[in-house]
This record gives C-alpha cells, structure tokens and sequence, in this order.
C-alpha cells in the first residue's frame, strides 16, 4: 500500500477498507485487498477483521498502526471481553490477527446465540452530517452497529438501515457509507425520528462505553457476585445471596416492557426456572451475551462502567483497569467531546494521498484533466475538511501548491502529450496540427508556437 486512510474515532475497520478501495480506485475489490493484505482470500466479518499482521506488515511507513490498536479500536473484541475468559479474549485477539474471521463467531458462542443482530448495517444520518463537517467524510460508525442498538448514543435519534449485510458471506465488496448515500441519494434532510424510549438509549449508550473502553473480563464469578449485591440492595435476594426469583422476574419484565423485551429475545416467563436470567445470575460457567448484561445492568440502575470499575472488587485489579473509574455518563461526556483526530499524521497521509491524485492524474494518456484543488478535493473527498482545518494541515496546503497547475502549465502538458501522440501516428508532424489536438485556443497560438517546434525537434 501507498497509503492507507486514518481511521476516524468509533470506525469499523470493514469501513477505512472500503475507504481505501474507494481511494485507490480499483474496479475489484479483491485487488485492494490483495494490497492490504497480500492475499485476496481473506475471511473476515463486517464486525472481526482477520490477519491483521499481515495488513500492519502492509501498511506505509508513515502509518504507526499495530493489530492490537486495531482490534480494541476498530472491531468488536472491546464488547465481549468483559464478559468471557481472559483466556478466550487472548484466542479471539490471535484469531483476528493470524487467523480466520468466520470461527471468532463460534469463539463466542455468536452462531448458536438467541440474539441476532440487525442483518445490515446501520448509520446515524446525523453523525452523517457532522463527520462530513468535521472530518471531511462520513464513515460506519461501530458503536451503531452493536446488538440491539437502533439509537444513535450521541444525537438519540433513530438509526437507518442500509442494504449492506453485516454478515455477507461473500466478502469481497467494499461499500463506503458515501459510496451508499450516493447509490441510494439518500437526502440528509430527512426528518429523522427520536424514539421516546429511554431504555433503547441507555442500550446505545452502554454498547458505545463498552466499545470504546478497554475493560477486562473480572471473572464470570465476580460479575454475578456483584450482581447480586445489586439484587440485594433492591430487596430482590436474601443476605445471603438467595434470589427472590417470584418477586425479581415479574418486576424485570415490567421495567422493559413485554415487547421491548421480546425485541432481543430476552423476554422471561414468570415461574420457569430457567430463564437466561437464572443462567446470569447462578451458572458460573455459563456465558451470556453482552446485551443482557446490559439489560440486567440497567434493570438494577447500574452501568457497565460501574460493573467493571475497581470498587467493586476487593482483589487488586490490573492498573489499566483502575483509570476506568468514573461513571458511565462521564466516560461518554470525556469521548465524545474529546477531539482525537491525530492531526500531524492526518496531514502525512492527506499530503501523500494528494501526490498520489495527482501522478495518477498525468498518468492519465487517455483523458487530460488540469490537477486544480477542486478535482483533488473531489476525487479525495476532502474538500470541507481542506477548508475547516486549513491551519492544521500545513503539508497538505503544500502538497496542493506542489501539484495544482496553472492554465499555462495544463497548456503546456497537453502540447507536450499531442506531440508524442501524433509522433506516434505519423511523420511531419505539423504545428496546426499539434494546436488542434491539444486544444490550444487560437489566442495562444503565438505564444506557443516555438515550444510546439522545439518539441517536435526533439522527437525527430
Ligand atoms: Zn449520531
């Protein structure tokens, strides 16, 4: 690779591929990927990239990307780990860096699970707008493709489905979500819908703080310990842990609602005794999707900040852990306000990509095109982002001024290409005819007309 785009806060991975095969221009998705990866046969999912040593092996220098930034950034690993073995998150990491995409989902018992997820792809038409304002571009988001989520986290209002399919199994297209809204001229002013439902938010909050935390698994045993300390101080078990399951059960179904519940599968029959709660709640062993811990959480007016925060153990915690300690609302106030475009690198890349455009632009024999910002932008897709974040992009504007022709020098370069083009063709080439292929409007003919001779001069 030349160039490989910056990921943006939040992003998929499956999204900055599809950017880059959007960028590169290739007409086959699996020649990208063979220049990501080496290999066009690779077996990943929109939600667990793999073999991503092989794509850090083919990443440009200027990029200081490694696979376990990736994967805590960029895929889903960062959701299930606090709810499985350690040992299992370690397996999951070496499979989405040297292994197979399609067996993580048996890893974490995702192919046999009651929840689905939404068959495609989601984005939030408001983020839509304000990425495009602050990056330039607009990219699928990862904390809206979690299970059950159908809110935004930060503007609360509904997401949209596109007709991308999260598990696609043939994995060799590329859709950027402006490649999408161009396809589909969706219209960003469409009145979008702000569920009432403060469940269905929490639900979208709680996915973005688990996704955008590193929070490692306590064991399964100290979840449910804490959990039911939880029941405790809502009266719904005994001192001594016994959960009070006629009471608890019918009070859980209440506070989400029949429906809401029957939504993710996760609607409990009072009096059976076997419900995924029971499994929550007593089974050791047993692990449960990261979604109902949310709604257990939430049941019990909890977060999954507050689940993985250190007071609520009394064995030492690994350091990383401890700067997980403020609550849920602050977390999400700190990422989302907090700004993390790394912009001197941003500036490298864009820099580079513009020099790229550009050659690609004078490789060009059979359409000349004059290299102006305007086409760089467009082709690019920085045009807002080259004017709002102008004074942060000082090698970018000097890329730009490096490539960007004034008319004369367009002039000149199609005069040198006509020559060449009619020397191939034909002997005693003539000035006029040099004019008319090149396009040289009549006005300039005397300026040029010495050039055009000691041109064809040369080639004779
Ligand atoms: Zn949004």
């Amino acid at each position: 690779m030349i160039f490989f785009p910056s990921l943006f806060e939040d992003e998929l991975f499956y999204s900055a591929q599809a950017r880059y095969h959007f960028y590169t221009g290739n007409e086959n998705p699996r020649m990208s990927m063979k220049e990501m990866f080496g290999s066009s046969n690779i077996c990943a999912t929109l939600l667990f990239p793999s073999q991503l040593s092989s794509f850090c092996r083919h990443l440009p220098v200027a990029h200081t990307y490694t696979s376990n930034e990736l994967i805590q950034n960029h895929s889903f690993l960062p959701y299930f780990s606090p709810f499985i073995p350690k040992e299992r998150t370690m397996k999951l990491i070496d499979l989405m860096k040297n292994g197979n995409g399609t067996s993580i989902y048996m890893l974490l018992g995702l192919t046999a699970s009651e929840i689905r997820r939404a068959p495609l792809l989601k984005f939030c038409p408001k983020c839509v707008v304000e990425d495009e304002d602050r990056f330039g571009e607009e990219y699928w988001h990862r904390s809206h493709q979690a299970f059950g989520v159908s809110v935004c986290y930060k503007h609360m209002c509904g997401l949209v489905d596109s007709d991308i399919e999260v598990d696609q199994r043939h994995k060799h297209e590329m859709f950027t979500l402006n490649n999408y809204l161009r396809r589909r001229g969706y219209s960003l002013n469409t009145v979008v819908a702000t569920p009432d439902i403060k469940q269905e938010f929490f639900i979208a909050q709680q996915s973005y703080v688990l996704l955008n935390n590193s929070f490692l698994s306590q064991g399964i045993d100290q979840i449910r310990k804490y959990y039911v300390t939880r029941l405790q101080a809502k009266g719904l078990a005994t001192e001594s842990g016994r959960i009070r399951w006629l009471e608890f059960l019918p009070l859980f179904n209440q506070y989400y609602g029949r429906d809401f519940l029957l939504k993710f599968s996760s609607y409990v029959q009072s009096g059976d005794e076997d419900t995924w709660l029971h499994k929550l709640l007593r089974s050791p062993r047993v692990t449960c999707h990261p979604l109902r811990h949310i709604l257990f959480l939430g049941f019990v007016n909890e977060s999954v900040s507050s689940l993985c925060s250190v007071e609520n153990y009394k064995t030492e915690q690994p350091v990383f852990l401890k700067e997980n300690r403020s609550d849920a609302k602050l977390v999400l106030k700190k990422e989302i306000s907090n700004n993390r475009i790394n912009w001197p690198r941003r500036d490298i890349e864009i820099s580079d990509e513009i020099r790229k455009v550009a050659s690609n632009i004078v490789d060009n024999e059979t359409k000349l095109v004059r290299i102006t910002r305007t086409k760089i932008g467009r082709t690019l897709r920085v045009q807002s982002l080259l004017i709002r974040a102008h004074s942060k992009l000082p090698m970018t504007q000097e890329a730009m001024n490096e490539v960007v022709e004034s008319l004369e020098q367009f002039q000149i370069r199609r005069i040198k290409w006509a020559v060449q083009h009619l020397m191939k063709q034909k002997m005693n080439v003539q000035a006029w005819e040099v004019f008319k292929v090149a396009g040289i409007k009549q006005k300039f003919e005397d300026k040029y007309r010495s050039l055009i001779e000691e041109e064809i001069n040369c080639f004779q």
